[in-house]
Order: structure tokens, then sequence, then C-alpha cells
């Protein structure tokens, strides 16, 4: 007779074995497979891919920028393209060395199907490059294109198309791109683009950020790219008509492009949607079809800054963007596939506050300008012209006593030149205490200026979109992307 103790160990053992049997049963969901038992990825692979990723973009993120165009326009029944598609999921984000992910191992997550510590782009923590879906995308012969609102050389695009221990490393991650073979770059980061002491000849780029002599804008015009850079081609670029097979390298602005919210009052530099439309226009003249990365990279700064209606804003471009792909897929309906995700949520941004059932987003609706891009830079000592500013611009009217207390405080701060990090980040305090009050009137709050670990949602569409269903990892997104496309994920290649 078994005695207790040997027992449990029989049902230890019996669990070990079957754990072995079946492989990881823990990290291993059962992905692709249908009630039947049947994997969901049938047919041909879709010739056309659009992957896009934002930023930031959680549930909460989503659903604000519904309501908010909901409320503003008195059109109950809006929905967003990206919670209109037919297939959805949810995913996780951590990374190898944190609950809560960085952009960079999130990407390389996204991109390769790795999880790798916070920080590292394509690689493993010890430094091996592991294969990305664009360079899979490469080798089977599609043009490829990485669009993003971001410098070209932050972290998510970098994760498609370079390989470096650190995020930080841009200039040498601009140095990957000359070889990546990457069909269509746009976006912004012309700073790493340009050899250092570089005389301005594009206001709207400002110095150089490399510390050798190298004019990659230049060596890619060699390479046979059509290259724009500064907000001052953008028109060229609007009017650019590619012809067969044109490769595209586009630079807008030195760093970042604008938030859509700074964007919308001159509209000096495309879209995201704009953008999107010519990298379609572009890419599909290959007759292997495509893989197109798009990221919208500023919901992320956004949220980062606590800005609730630079969020908004940056998750309405973003969609508007889809919309492209969406026009794109329904002319296209049996080779076109979409898939819409964030990379992580940024910062813990709540939709409700306090102790209410309200979520006042009509509060938003006179906002002007983003926080980090431009409020930051207004306060300058004179209190009242600030509070005329955030009258006129910032929709903040009427100020509570309160309110004017919370803003005092930090104008106190800033006269004596001190720093509160705990409660204003490494922003500017008054251009913080501002969005504070203003996200406490819309009942919208924040946990933080850093990312947050919640669950994020996955949206499709198109050839196989099915597969991307149900509650998955974010490595699980790319290994499905791969498997649809029969590109091989695991090959690591030499490391550099
Ligand atoms: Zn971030």
């Amino acid at each position: 007779m078994l005695s207790k103790k040997n027992l449990k160990s029989k049902i230890f053992a019996g669990a070990l074995a079957f754990t072995l049997l079946v492989g990881n049963f823990g990290n291993k969901p059962l992905d692709n497979v249908s009630a039947s038992g049947k994997s969901d990825i049938n047919g041909k692979a879709p010739k056309y891919v659009f992957y896009f990723i934002g930023d930031g973009l959680g549930a909460a993120q989503r659903q604000a920028a519904e309501y908010y165009v909901q409320e503003t326009t008195k059109n109950k029944d809006f929905k967003l393209n990206i919670n209109n598609l037919p297939s959805v999921g949810i995913n996780t984000t951590h990374s190898l060395n944190s609950l809560v992910t960085d952009s960079a191992a999130a990407g390389t997550a996204l991109a390769t199907g790795n999880k790798t510590n916070n920080g590292v782009i394509a690689k493993t923590p010890d430094g091996k490059d592991v294969t990305t879906l664009i360079e899979e995308a490469e080798r089977n012969g599609k043009a490829t294109g990485i669009v993003t609102t971001t410098r070209l050389t932050h972290a998510t695009p970098a994760s498609f198309a370079s390989h470096n221990i650190s995020r930080n490393n841009e200039n040498e991650i601009a140095l990957d791109y000359l070889d990546s073979g990457v069909d269509f770059f746009a976006g912004g980061g012309a700073r790493h683009f340009l050899p250092q002491g570089w005389v301005d000849a594009m206001p709207s780029i400002g110095k150089s950020k490399r510390t050798d002599d190298r004019n990659l804008l230049s060596e890619f015009d060699d390479q046979g790219y059509k290259v724009f850079y500064g907000a001052e081609q953008s028109d060229s670029f609007r009017n650019y008509k590619p012809s067969e097979q044109e490769k595209v390298f586009a630079a807008f602005t030195g760093s970042h492009m604008p938030y859509e919210i700074d964007r919308m009052q001159n509209n000096n530099v495309p879209s995201l949607a704009e953008i999107t439309d010519k990298a379609i226009e572009t890419l599909s003249k290959d007759e292997d079809g495509f893989f197109l990365m798009v990221e919208g990279g500023r919901i992320d700064h956004a949220g980062h800054a606590n800005d609730l209606t630079g969020v908004i804003h940056d998750v309405v471009a973003f969609d508007k963007a889809v919309k492209e792909a969406i026009d794109f897929y329904q002319e296209h309906k049996d080779e076109t596939l979409i898939v819409v995700v964030g990379d992580h949520e940024t910062g813990g941004m709540g939709l409700g506050f306090g102790k209410n059932y309200f979520l006042k987003l009509d509060q938003l609706k006179d906002v002007k300008v983003s926080v980090e891009d431009t409020l930051q830079n207004v306060y300058n000592g004179n209190r009242e012209e600030y509070i005329k500013y955030i009258q006129d611009n910032f929709g903040l009217k009427d100020l509570t006593q309160e309110e004017l207390k919370e803003l005092n405080k930090a104008m106190d701060i800033v006269d004596k030149g001190q720093k509160d990090e705990k409660t204003y980040g490494s922003y500017n305090p008054v251009a913080i205490a501002t969005t504070h009050i203003l996200s406490k009137r819309a009942n919208a709050y924040w946990t933080t200026f850093a990312h947050s670990a919640t669950q994020i949602p996955m949206s499709a569409i198109g050839v196989n979109a099915q597969a991307f269903e149900g509650f998955k990892d974010n490595t699980e997104i790319a290994k499905t992307m791969a498997e649809i496309m029969d590109f091989k994920l695991t090959e690591i290649k030499k490391a550099k």
C-alpha cells in the first residue's frame, strides 16, 4: 500500500513525465489549435502583410480615443477601426528581466519572437542576434517597409532591422539600416544619419548626433534610395509618384515627428496615414508583395507625460493609418493580413478617478497643444501669462482654488530651480501639474510616468487573422506571423 508521501511523489513524477512528454506545458499555450484540434493556419501565406504597433497602446488608450470621438462628435456609434476588426486577442508583455517591459524588449518580442532584457534590440541578452520578421520578409523576396512617428532609430523600428545590445546606440542602429535592404523607411530622426558638425540646410532638422563624418543620407542616395529629409521636403514626399521598385528613405525631423495634436496646427509634416498610404503605393509595385511595419510611436510619449489629449490624438492618427491598410485590404481581401498590436501600456492610464462614476472626456476638447513638446516650454516665471496661456490653449478655464494651489506649488519648484521627480517625473513640474489638473477634470488619471505591466488588446483582419486570437504572450504574435508566412525565426546568426 502506498504511504501518503509515496503517493505524493508518484503524482509528482507523473506530472513531471507528462510535462516532459508534452514539452514546456506551463509556457506553451495550445496556440493555433482550434476546437476541432486542427491548426488554425491554413492555405497560402498572405501576399501583403501590415504589422501595426501602437507604442503604449493599451486598452485604456484605445477606449479613451473612441469615447473622446463619440463625445466630441455626438456620434455614439463611432468605432475606431482598430476596435472594429473581427479577430481579437489579449497579449502579455513582460520582458525577460522585468514584468514591466520597455519598447526594446517588447519590440524584440514582436519582431523576433524572443524574450530579451529591457534595452536590448533583436538580440538575446548574451549578445546573439535573432532573426526579425523584416529580415525574413527580405529573404523571401518581399518588399519591406518601416514607418514610425518616432526617430527611425528608436527602439520599436530598430527591433525590426538592426541588432544592438543597447537601444541607446542609435548611430550604430542607423548604420545597420544601410545594410538592411528595407525598401521604405519613413519617420523622424535625421540627426542620426547626418555627419557630425553638419551645417544645417534644413531648419527643421537641427544638429547631427553622429560622432563620425558619415552622411548616411548620401549613402542611401548612392544605394538608389529616393531620399527626403526635413519638414521642408514634406510636399515633395506627398507629391512623389513611385515608379517600379523604387526605394525611399524619408526623415522629416531631426528627432521625433511632432505629436498629432501639434502637427494638426500646421500640417507641416505628413500624417502617419499619409505616410502609410505612400508606403503602400511604393511597396505594392513589388510583385512578391510586401511586409510593412507601421508604428504609432508617440502614443507612448504622451502616456509618459501623462498627456491625455496627446494620447487620444495620436491613437486617432494611428487609427487613420490603419484605415489606409483596411482600404487596401478591401481591394485584396484574399491576399492581405493586417495585425494591430500594442507593445505595452504607458502611464497606467485609468478611465475613472476619485469616488464617482463619471468620465468627462469633453473636458479635453479645447486642448490645442501637447504637454511634452509644447506646454512644457511655456512657463517662463510669469504666472499670469501662463494661466492665460492654459485658458486659451489647454482648455483650463475658471481654475479652482485647489487647482491654483497645485499650479503655484509647481511654479515655486521651478522658480527655485528645484526638482520633484516623484511627483512630476523628469518633466517640467508646471506642465505636469497642468496636465494632472485636466486629467482630474476628465476623471482619467495615471499611476506612473513609465510603462505598466497590464495586458493589452490585439486585433486583426485578413488571411489567417484568426490565428492571432486568444490569450497570448507577445512572442507568440511574432511566432504566429512567422508560421503564417513560413518564415524561420529560430536562426541565431553569428554575434557581431
Ligand atoms: Zn515608453
